[in-house]
């Protein structure tokens, strides 16, 4: 067993070019991925619907959602493990229906490294180069530049039982790039990992994807590592993609109650939009008060809509102390007051039986004593400009605008196909 963390430091040493194989003529402006009306079903049950979705060449994308989804069954069809039982994958431009998995440009990345146990690590780097026959001096050449590329040079005749995970998952990753896929898949691979570990190998993760400057898909359930890693992140829902952004967008700007509710603290005001224009709209809340927010994302006026404020855009005042100019209001109760260490978490509850979440930093103790505490009336205030407006979720939480939705579907069946591709 490894003594460190499986944190050495990446290739020291400026690595030669990295250069993918590629199915097409590699014009510019042609989708590194390309999902045209993709739907995927097991028997009764829509695990996927109706997909249409561009990648990027060299972007690093996420899917992001919670378990069930349909995020692996989306990866599993760019790969090749499945076939979409409607519509067509394009890689690289090329259709790719019916080619198998290991004719596709593409490699993955699996949550269990799958490696193999009796084979030293430069040999499991090396077995798709060898299966392919590559002349040897190339083969020595590509496996100790990607050993060195990940930080593992000094491993190479260890056995994978002899290293620790996130060492074991820079082996996967290795022997994924020595094979220079255009597109690296990767299904949760972080997912086995303890936290500092977790983190300590998404900055690496990007890092490395910078350098080799390919395709990342990259699948998880982990809003932070999706926000963090990620050039845009597709938020799913149920087999349907709710929004597609860049990070911040989806962080600062959800537009569905389900992507609010998934990518952080959901302060959702339920309301009727009243009036819509260039300058924002206003919201009518069920709790009475109308409050003005200065990006309406189009939501016109009649609409039923939430309005949301971040926690940390929340300002906790007295109750009895009027509110910053500038600012909207609401009076409300503290229900709980939490110390997290870097901020103390408070729940206020607003009438309509709707509370929201606030994080008041702990820069000053002085003023931390100050807050209020469970039981006292509190005025919440907030800027217009942190204040969005959002859509119901595309697909409620309950099935509710969901005809085929099943949750009688029968279990995944084991893959077998998951060792190398
Ligand atoms: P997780 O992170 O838990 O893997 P996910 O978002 O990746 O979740 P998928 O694995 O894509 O979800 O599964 C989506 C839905 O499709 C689930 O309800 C799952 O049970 C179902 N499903 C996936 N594969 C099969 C299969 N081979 N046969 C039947 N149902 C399947």
């Amino acid at each position: 067993m490894s003594t460190d963390l499986g944190l050495p430091p990446l290739a020291t040493r400026p690595l030669r070019p990295y250069l993918p194989r590629s199915v097409a003529a590699s014009e510019e402006g042609i989708p590194s991925v390309r999902l045209e009306g993709v739907v995927k079903r097991f028997g009764d049950f829509t695990a996927v619907r109706h997909l249409d979705l561009e990648v990027a060449r060299g972007e690093f994308f996420t899917l992001l959602g919670p378990s069930g989804c349909g995020k692996t069954t989306t990866l599993r069809m760019v790969a090749g493990f499945d076939e979409p039982t409607e519509g067509r994958i394009r890689l690289d431009g090329a259709d790719v229906s019916g080619l198998p998995a290991f004719k596709r440009p593409t490699n993955t990345v699996f949550q269990s490294y799958a490696l193999f146990p009796h084979l030293s690590v430069e040999r499991n780097v090396a077995f798709g180069l060898e299966r392919r026959k590559v002349d040897k001096d190339e083969l020595r050449r590509r496996v100790g530049e990607e050993l060195e590329r990940v930080g593992l040079s000094g491993e190479a005749k260890r056995k994978p039982r002899q290293l620790s995970g996130g060492q074991q998952q820079r082996v996967a990753l290795a022997r994924a790039l020595v094979n220079r896929p255009a597109v690296l898949l990767l299904d949760e691979p972080l997912g086995a990992l303890d936290l500092k570990l977790r983190k300590g190998l998404q900055v690496q993760l990007k890092q490395i994807q910078r350098d080799v400057g390919i395709t990342f898909v990259y699948v998880t359930h982990d809003q932070e590592e999706a926000l963090t890693m990620s050039d845009r992140v597709a938020v799913m829902n149920k087999g349907v993609i709710e929004q597609v952004e860049g990070p911040e967008d989806v962080y600062e700007r959800p537009r569905t109650t389900f992507v609010a509710g998934f990518i952080g603290v959901s302060n959702l005001m339920p309301g009727q939009v009243v009036s819509a224009n260039g300058n924002g709209a206003d919201l009518k809340l069920d709790s009475g008060p109308t409050v003005h927010a200065t990006d309406s994302r189009g939501i016109p006026a009649g609409e039923r809509a939430h309005g949301v404020v971040r926690p940390e855009k929340l300002e906790i005042h007295q109750a009895v102390e009027p509110a910053p100019s500038g600012r909207a209001s609401l009076e409300g109760t503290v229900q709980s007051s939490l110390y997290l260490g870097t901020a103390t978490q408070m729940v206020v509850s607003l009438p309509g039986e709707v509370s929201l979440t606030v994080l008041v930093p702990n820069s000053d103790d002085a003023e931390r004593r100050r807050l209020p505490g469970a039981g006292e009336a509190v005025r919440l205030a907030w800027m217009a400009e942190h204040m969005h407006l959002v859509r119901e979720a595309e697909v409620s939480a309950d099935g509710h605008n969901d005809p085929d939705h099943d949750d009688t579907a029968p279990a995944r069946s084991a893959p077998n196909e998951e060792a190398v591709t």
